[in-house]
């Protein structure tokens, strides 16, 4: 098995963890400064590591190795949210490239080697994903012309001109080069440390069904209307609401999660019975059967209220993602690693949250590892993981990888 080096990958963490620092954590959106010269840097490592390594045309950076033999492609995203941690993104970067390091160090380990890949955007400054997305062939010229910086307005070809990607071709993935995708992340939420586990081994990453749901009633005046009279917008949506949240706690899973993230009143005033009202809702989870059973649901229970009147709703998919199943081999493989190296403390879970990893498992066979997240805080500056999980993650997920390449069947 190879030897990763825990002191590089401390030390290079807490480097990344300097450019564009916020507090104890990080300021580094996509294409910002910060974010152009962390990804050189990254080139730099990586050609080090003797992987020949260049960033594309949106901004991918792929390290390729120069074994002819077994190649494992593994990474994951290094610009963060906006005022965020220190490790969404990095710490799945570094692993790669420590793991890439540390089989080319080792002379035993002939005829394996790992590709790295540094997908852009996965925080979606920009776009959805557009990294990994144009990785495996899903974007085009078309949507690049379209995206802008979210916050600030500037189109996506002007800040890839900026940081000198403009015109560069994009790679694209060869699937018969790499037997599989590894990704590692921090978890983002609280299970492992709360249940006294080390590292998480992901069983599959769920889909996201988004929802508009829109409520017609009659804007009128507060004080002079009686309750009889009233078409109140707000209160039906507040309604369904309720009637959702009781009727999904019979249909879905333990794991299952839903939620309203915002509500609009029209006109949203103190004194007027809103005459209009607006709710973004979403569902969460691994089984698609489960989400359609959600979402059928959901229209039933629109068509119920409807029919009870006063007010007319209407509900609208705004978008689904599809759920990726993580390869079984793979699950398998770290999970004999993990009980070499944390007997008894790891657990398979799915991931609550997209990641890079969800659309490369279109294409390769793909694995997600996680470690834990303290307190379960993540998109926040206050995000961390102790040093102590942090190098065993470093250690599980290397040597996943050379399990999973020197048991690989069939050469890809
Ligand atoms: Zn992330």
């Amino acid at each position: 098995m190879p030897t990763i080096n825990p002191d590089r990958v401390l030390a290079e963490l807490n480097y990344l963890r300097t450019i564009g620092a916020y507090k104890t954590g990080v300021h580094r959106p996509t294409l910002s400064k910060e974010d152009i010269f962390v990804r050189q840097w990254l080139v730099d490592r990586m050609r080090e590591a003797g992987l020949d390594a260049r960033i594309d045309g949106i901004g991918n950076i792929l390290g390729k190795t120069d074994v002819i033999g077994r190649i494992m492609l593994a990474g994951s995203h290094i610009e963060t949210q906006n005022h965020a941690g220190w490790l969404d993104g990095a710490l799945g970067v570094i692993y790669a490239l420590e793991t890439a390091r540390a089989v080319r160090e080792d002379s035993s380990l002939h005829g394996i080697g790992v590709d790295v890949a540094v997908f852009c955007d996965e925080e979606g400054h920009f776009g959805s994903f557009l990294g990994s997305r144009s990785f495996i062939g899903e974007v085009d010229e078309a949507e690049i012309d379209r995206a802008k910086q979210v916050s600030l307005g500037t189109p996506l070809r002007e800040a890839l001109a900026a940081a000198g990607y403009a015109g560069r071709a994009r790679f694209v993935m060869d699937p018969s080069r790499n037997v599989g995708f590894f990704e590692a992340h921090i978890e983002q939420g609280a299970v492992l440390e709360r249940s006294g586990n080390r590292i998480g081994i992901v069983s599959a990453i769920v889909g996201m069904w988004q929802y508009e749901i829109t409520v017609e009633g009659e804007q009128n005046h507060a004080g002079t209307t009686p309750m009889e009279l009233r078409r109140d917008a707000g209160l039906a949506l507040v309604r369904l609401l309720n009637v959702i949240d009781v009727r999904f706690r019979a249909l879905a899973d333990p794991r299952t999660v839903w939620t309203t993230g915002k509500i609009f009143f029209d006109p949203g005033a103190r004194s007027i019975i809103p005459g209009r009202a607006h709710a973004l809702f979403q569902i969460r989870d691994t089984e698609v059967a489960i989400l359609e059973r959600l979402e059928n649901a959901l229209h039933e229970l629109v068509k119920e209220a409807n029919a009870t009147g006063p007010c007319a709703l209407s509900v609208v998919r705004a978008s689904a993602s599809q759920p990726a199943q993580m390869d079984e081999r793979f699950i398998k493989v770290l999970a004999t690693v993990a009980q070499q190296e944390a007997p008894g403390r790891f657990i398979h879970m799915p991931s609550g949250a997209a990641h890079d990893a969800q659309f490369i498992a279109r294409k390769l066979p793909t694995a997600m590892m996680f470690v834990p997240s303290i307190r379960g805080i993540s998109h926040h500056w206050s995000e961390d993981t102790s040093d102590e999980d942090i190098v065993l993650g470093a250690k599980v997920f290397a040597n996943a990888i050379v399990l999973a390449l020197k048991t690989s069947r069939v050469d890809p």
